[in-house]
């Protein structure tokens, strides 16, 4: 793997394969953190196998907005937010929704959630973030490099407001990255408009950052699992992990839909499938899907060029070499992976507001997907303390593209027992 630490060469390798077991690590989970995972491992000689219930990079990973922009390394629970994300969470079409119904884990989660919203937390948690996603930005232009057809573009990211609480929003959002040297501009009408002339109406002004960057997602994965397949990691799509032998405190041998497994160790990577899997091993590991959606339209007229925030509707907007994506909305839910159209509809019209969408555009595809939420909205990237050789790798939120070669890289730490490369404590597993 590539990036700004050299990762230490593992000593233990050698003896980590006991005679009986075929892997050094089994990785559950062939998504974005997954993928990253075994082409970190597997460069650094661990023998590695991948499994995933579906395809490979299908879940989350799959249709995501691209981004790259360690200037959004923000947690979910923000202070201040909390009467804001009370109004919202009772409008369908808000940016942030729960549909009224009582489920025990879900109320476990916003009570925590809560208790996050405080500035000390807040403020340790975008260091965090923003480390991890700092150097995965470097490592994904390196992996450029080596797979052009990641499609890694740096144009910058433009925030676009047309109010002045947009406008705040913004600036507090650039005055608290730039404390860990990201850089941003303030931007007035004219600045944005000639930035972005497919922008439209009233542009109050924008925040322009202009060293991050965008990528084809899915091929992202791709990239990642061929590096690893490369360096002799085997994968094993169409494969669900179904349950788990445990003896003396680690897991022995896991149960699939193809057969048993063994490893000396595993690593989960399961996304918003974690919880499920997590209550399977009598582990607790909060997360809960924050359903998005996305929409790929054929280019506008005019269309944009570079990757746009809109700021007030909260929609991320990532122009493709022959189309454009339109990315937004965040409904907690438990597993729920139906489309509301309600929802696919306040997209189109928040967009509308900015760009000249069609009143009935052809919409090429629509997708969802449920981002991995914790409460306070960092990764766990941990050892469970109960489960000797479990590595868990989940939780990623808004940001596992963004954070995955860091995520991957702490977490081979983690595994081949090497000094960690990013400070492990806001990522420990046994703060929940
Ligand atoms: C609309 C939207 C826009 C987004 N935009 C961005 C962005 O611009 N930048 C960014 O950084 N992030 C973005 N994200 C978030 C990002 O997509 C996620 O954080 C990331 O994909 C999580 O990756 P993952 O590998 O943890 O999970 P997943 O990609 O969901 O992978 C988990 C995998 O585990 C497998 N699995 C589950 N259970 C089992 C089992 N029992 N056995 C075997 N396999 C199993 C699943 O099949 C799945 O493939 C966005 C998300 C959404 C929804």
């Amino acid at each position: 793997m590539v990036g700004l630490k050299p990762a230490r060469k593992s000593v233990k390798l050698l003896t980590m394969t006991s005679q009986t077991n075929n892997f050094d690590v089994i990785i559950i989970g062939g998504g974005v953190v997954g993928a990253a995972s075994a082409y970190e491992l597997s460069t650094r000689g661990a023998k590695v196998l991948v499994l995933d219930k579906g395809d490979m990079g299908y879940g989350c990973s799959y249709g995501n907005a691209g981004w790259l922009t360690p200037c959004f390394a923000m947690p979910l629970p923000m202070p201040g937010q909390f009467l804001k994300a009370l109004g919202w969470l009772m409008d369908p079409e808000s940016p942030l929704y729960i549909k009224p119904a009582f489920d025990p884990l879900l109320a476990r989660w916003l009570l925590r959630f809560t208790l996050s919203m405080n500035k000390k937390l807040m403020l340790q948690s975008v260091a965090a973030l923003t480390e991890i996603s700092k150097f995965s930005l470097t490592a994904y232009a390196e992996l450029a490099v080596k797979f052009p057809q990641i499609q890694f573009q740096r144009k910058g990211l433009l925030m676009a407001t047309k109010t002045q609480a947009g406008m705040e929003a913004a600036l507090e959002e650039m005055e608290l990255v730039a404390r860990h040297s990201i850089p941003g501009r303030r931007l007035n009408s004219d600045e944005v408009k000639k930035l972005e002339p497919a922008l439209i109406g009233d542009i109050l002004g924008g925040v322009y950052f202009p060293e991050e960057a965008h990528a084809e997602p899915l091929q992202v994965v791709k990239a990642f699992l061929q590096g690893a397949q490369a360096a002799g990691a085997q994968l094993r799509p169409g494969v669900e992990v179904q349950d788990y032998k445990i003896e003396g405190g680690s897991i022995r041998e896991i149960s699939t839909s193809a057969g048993n497994f063994r490893a000396d160790q595993y690593l989960l990577a399961t996304g918003s499938w974690s919880t499920a899997i997590g209550k399977t091993l009598k582990l607790n590991i909060p997360v809960m899907g924050g359903k998005g959606y996305a929409l790929i339209l054929p280019p506008l007229e005019p269309s944009p060029k570079i990757p746009l925030m809109l700021v007030e509707k909260k929609i991320a907007v990532t122009p493709r070499t022959d189309s454009l994506r339109l990315a937004g909305t965040l409904e907690l839910v438990n597993q729920d992976f139906s489309i509301t159209e309600k929802r696919v509809q306040a997209i189109l019209r928040g967009a509308r507001e900015f760009l000249a969408v069609p009143s009935t555009p052809e919409i090429r595809e629509t997708w969802r997907g449920l981002r991995p939420c914790t409460p306070d909205g960092v990764p766990v990237i941990d050892r469970s303390q109960k489960i000797q050789n479990l590595v868990i790798a989940t939780g990623h939120q808004m940001l596992g593209l963004q954070s995955a070669p860091g995520s991957a890289r702490l977490a081979a730490d983690i595994l081949l027992n090497t000094m960690p490369s990013f400070d492990p404590f806001s990522f420990r597993a046994e703060r929940f």
